[in-house]
């Protein structure tokens, strides 16, 4: 059995908690190794090794520490397809999915490199005689990470790439159910030059979160995860004087027009709802049509489309390789089912039903084997009342509401607790308009099915999708992970105004 570790002062670091947990291999739902869950001590002694390495790492040049990032860079991009095949077999979805993780997060590195440029600070000559102000961003401190199953790779790189470019240091506590990547991207940063305990990795589960946010030498927590959980974290790393950003879950909303494309709107949203299955912060998981035709239009495109889905392991070599994968472990694979029995219990009607699924094989066969399988699933005439509507899903289920006109969509969406992304499919130019300044939602998509913004834009939702005030990466990853200083200075210093007791102004 393999034995994970930490990673702690630029090494590998054996638990000493006693404590572990199964890692499995979704395609055949056997366990593949055992993951160690740090206690206390193992908190305690990353967050020592970051806090003695930041005096030195942010006092760095910013191009030195941009250079440490090129250098990863291409380690990375050399190594993309081992990052991926761990992803593959610990997160469940296909080689070209996790090589397309993976590149998503090298963006965030790529637009990390340009931190010289994206900290240089604002000067003002001369705001009084002799005068001169000046605003610099200098790091935090010591900066943790807790990410996510689904993103075990991007996940991270929306965080640390900025975190470290700023200059501060890194603490990551990763998903305790694929928590190897983690290790894989210490490894690369340590062979890129990175100093020891620049960055750390830590995996545990609630014990080792709790320690992070009540550490007194962590100055920031970024989450990725679950709405209760985003919004435990934010409310207890707040109370203990951290900043916080939390980002929580989703339930998408593609807004499907009758002027649309349903073509186009189709393909979309079967890769939107289906790809990874539908374990994607971006998933759709609710198609809203307007008026009767679309939908009827629309659902037929949509079966036609899941029937050629290929359902597989989706490892790397496999030919042809599947559509979708397992999901991530047997439990999840429970909590998905039976949302599936909830659907039908509220009176939706399944169209597609995706249990006892088959796999295609490399023969093109079709077979069962013992994964975290389940097929494309599919209702129509879900309602704003039930569960399968309200919840998010996390699994290849896919609900189409039908609604009479824009406005109901729309105001679907804005009634939602959830606000992370959401799309509309149309031709027409002022509805587009319209959605995109009315939608109560962080990103939006026209004609877009899963508007995930680029790395040197920012990535984050509303409402109940995210707690606090700042999104990642891009320029609010910047602003996250620093802080201001304002100096005001006059030379030379022979200039002489006297005592003067009242509020200087220049008046
Ligand atoms: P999760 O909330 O179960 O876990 C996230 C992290 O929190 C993990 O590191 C986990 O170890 C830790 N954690 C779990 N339970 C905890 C507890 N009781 N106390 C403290 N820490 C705890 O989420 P998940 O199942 O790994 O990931 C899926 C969720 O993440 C979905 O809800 C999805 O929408 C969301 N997500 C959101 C975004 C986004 O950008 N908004 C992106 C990716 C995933």
């Amino acid at each position: 059995m393999h034995i994970l570790t930490h990673w702690i002062d630029n090494a590998p670091t054996a638990g000493t908690s006693g404590h572990s947990s199964d890692v499995f291999h979704p395609a055949t739902g056997t366990v593949q190794a055992q993951v160690p869950l740090a206690s206390a001590a193992e908190v305690n002694a990353a967050v020592a090794s970051a806090k003695a390495a930041f005096p030195d790492w942010s006092a760095q040049p910013p191009l030195r520490r941009a250079r440490v990032l090129f250098r990863f860079r291409e380690i990375f991009e050399r190594r993309l397809d081992e990052v991926a095949t761990l992803i593959n077999r610990e997160h469940g979805k296909v080689f070209s999915d996790a090589k397309g993780e993976a590149t998503r997060g090298l963006e965030v590195v790529e637009f990390a490199t340009g931190i010289p440029q994206l900290l240089k600070g604002e000067f003002t000559e001369q705001v009084g005689t002799g005068v001169d102000s000046w605003s610099m961003r200098q790091p935090l401190g010591v900066v943790a990470g807790i990410t996510p199953f689904n993103f075990p790779a991007m996940v991270p790189m929306w965080m640390f790439p900025v975190a470290i470019a700023c200059g501060n240091t890194f603490i990551l506590k990763p998903s305790e159910r694929d928590p190897s990547a983690a290790i894989l991207i210490a490894e690369m940063l340590k062979e890129a030059g990175l100093p020891d305990g620049v960055f750390n990795v830590i995996h545990g589960d609630k014990l080792a979160v709790d320690t992070l946010l009540q550490h007194p030498d962590i100055a920031a927590v970024s989450f990725v995860g679950s709405t209760p959980i985003a919004e435990y974290v934010y409310t207890q790393g707040t109370k203990a004087g951290k900043r916080i950003q939390a980002l929580g879950g989703a339930k998408n909303h593609m807004v499907v027009m009758p002027d649309a494309d349903l073509d186009q709107a189709a393909d979309a949203l079967v890769g939107a709802a289906y790809g990874s299955a539908g374990e994607r912060c971006m998933a759709i998981s609710i198609a809203v049509t307007v008026g009767a035709e679309t939908a009827d239009n629309l659902i037929s495109r949509l079966t036609s489309r899941i029937a050629n889905l290929k359902l597989g392991s989706g490892a790397p070599g496999t030919s042809p390789e599947a559509d979708l994968g397992p999901v991530v472990t047997q439990a999840h694979l429970d909590k998905v089912t039976s949302y599936v029995a909830i659907g039908l219990e509220e009176g939706a009607e399944l169209v597609v039903d995706g249990r006892n699924p088959r796999l295609t094989t490399e023969n093109g066969q079709l077979t069962t084997e013992n994964g975290f399988y389940l097929g494309a699933c599919l209702f129509d005439h879900v309602k704003p009342d039930m569960r399968i509507y309200k919840e998010e899903i996390f699994g290849p289920v896919l609900g189409i509401v039908r609604a009479s006109n824009f406005e109901t969509a729309l105001q679907l969406i804005n009634d939602h607790e959830f606000g992370n992304g959401t799309s509309l499919f149309t031709r027409d130019g002022d509805t587009a308009r319209d959605f995109t300044r009315r939608v109560q939602a962080g990103m939006v998509g026209i004609n877009v099915p899963i508007p995930v913004p680029m790395a040197f834009h920012s990535f984050g939702g509303w409402k109940r999708s995210l707690f606090g005030d700042h999104a990642v990466h891009g320029p609010e990853g910047v602003r996250f992970y620093t802080r201001i200083k304002t100096v005001t200075s006059r030379w030379p210093t022979g200039i002489r105004t006297g005592v003067d007791t009242k509020m200087p102004t220049l008046g």
